[in-house]
């Protein structure tokens, strides 16, 4: 499959989607997922005045906790021997240069940059050797998180579920692998988390294959892959860069509720 950027906002007072082709926007119609055309009409990237999540609506948002090394032992936590999963509300969804909205009652919100998983067609207990196979593409996410909150639950969707808590984009990308990418955050100007998606504990295909057999994983089901060490605490104001390299960067700016 050929490399391709997707994207979804908002121009001209309409919701769009395109192929992001250098500074231009190529418009498509239909389903980016499956049948789609492009319409010929074209958008400079300066253009878009809102970035959309790149999926609306998908039928679930998973995450994995403690999938780097680094970060399991940071928080204190023993090495899993198996993907740990949770559920994330997909209200928490959000776009590229969106705010991320720090919640009046949590007193420790911190960033967690995430390669993203899209899946494309319906895997429903799928052996680890074609797991890929049901992948889409690929996108930056940052697992936002209100640590007091979710280490006073023990359950871990509430403190991850905040509406803006999921900022995901600019676009996904098509056609690539998914480890070999360097991948961190830059805070405040500040490089602080900085690792390889080449250093997961579960690989994609484990995890896609693992899910899998729990629960039929659906078109535009989105999967957060865990994140390496490296994480800070956030206070409004902050400017947080979530990069992967061949994908892009993903801006969001805390603001306070
Ligand atoms: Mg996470």
């Amino acid at each position: 499959m050929s490399q391709q950027k997707f994207m979804r906002f908002e121009a001209k007072g309409q919701t769009l989607k395109g192929i992001v082709e250098g500074e231009t926007v190529s418009l498509i119609e239909g389903c980016m997922l499956g049948e789609w055309k492009k319409t010929g009409e074209l958008l400079s990237l300066a253009a878009v005045e809102k970035y959309l999540p790149p999926i609306e609506n998908p039928s679930k948002v998973l995450g994995i906790g403690l999938n780097y090394r680094d970060h399991a032992e940071e928080g204190g936590h023993p090495i899993p021997e198996e993907p740990i999963m949770f559920f994330i509300s997909q209200t928490a969804l959000t776009g590229h240069k969106c705010p991320i909205i720090y919640p009046a009652v949590s007193k420790l919100v911190e960033y967690e940059v995430e390669l993203a998983v899209v899946i494309g067609k319906t895997a429903k207990k799928v052996p680890i050797e074609s797991a890929l196979d049901y992948v889409f593409g690929y996108t930056i996410s940052n697992d936002f998180s209100a640590r007091d909150i979710q280490r006073r639950d023990k359950q871990w969707s509430r403190g991850k579920s905040f509406d803006t808590f999921k900022p995901m984009g600019p676009w996904i990308v098509t056609g690539i692998k998914p480890e070999g990418h360097d991948i961190g955050v830059i805070h405040n100007g500040e490089k602080t988390q900085k690792s390889n998606t080449s250093n997961f504990i579960f690989d994609v295909p484990k995890i896609i294959s693992v899910i899998s057999m729990t629960m039929a994983l659906l078109p535009g089901d989105i999967i957060l892959t865990g994140t390496p060490g490296g994480v800070r605490a956030i206070k409004p104001g902050d400017k947080i860069e979530s990069y992967i390299d061949g994908i892009g960067v993903l801006e969001n700016t805390v603001i306070a509720e």
